[in-house]
Order: C-alpha cells, then structure tokens, then sequence
C-alpha cells in the first residue's frame, strides 16, 4: 500500500511567496508584486506595509496587506530618499538578486 505521507506536507513552505498583479496609480502599469509569506508572518500589526520600487523615473507603490494575504488597498508614492551609504546600496543589490 502507497503511503500517504506526501499529503501531509506543509503547503506554506512550498508556497514561499504570495504575489499580486496591481495596476499602479502613478505609473498606471500593471506590476507584480511578490511578498514573502514569512515576512508577513513575522508582523504583528496588520495591514502589513509593503513597498514596491519600480519604473523611470523610480517610484514607489505602497501596498497595504491584511492577515489573510488579501490586498487592503495600495497607492503610489513619488516622495522618497535613500541614505548615500554603501551598505545601503549592497542590500538593494543583494534584493536585486532575490526574485522579489
Ligand atoms: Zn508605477
């Protein structure tokens, strides 16, 4: 007889990451965005705050996630600054590299 272990398999763990295809205000580009689950996992306050960077001239699409992963509503940003700091600049690159 089969085992049926497999069945029991967490699927959270599989499903690393949970995405959205939002259409931003500022761009007016449908982008997609990915948040990893354990992120979202780790708050304790929901909406949880999600910040996509994006496009040309470089803006921001703010995304506001609930407990249940569901988008609660999302708006684009212009206003941002980065702090001149090479570590700042390695962790985006190393972002860069992460599929989300
Ligand atoms: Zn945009």
């Amino acid at each position: 007889m089969a085992s049926k272990s497999k069945e029991n398999l967490d699927v959270e763990s599989i499903k690393k990451y949970q995405k959205y295809d939002i259409k931003c205000p500022i761009c007016k580009k449908q982008v997609k965005v990915g948040v990893e689950l354990g992120d979202i996992k780790a708050v304790e306050h929901f909406p949880f705050t999600h910040i996509f960077l994006h496009g040309d001239p470089i803006h921001a699409l703010v995304v506001y996630i609930d407990k249940q992963f569901n988008v609660r509503g999302f708006e684009g940003c212009n206003s941002m600054s980065l702090q001149k700091e090479s570590s700042v600049f390695q962790q985006i690159l190393r972002k860069w590299s992460n599929p989300f």
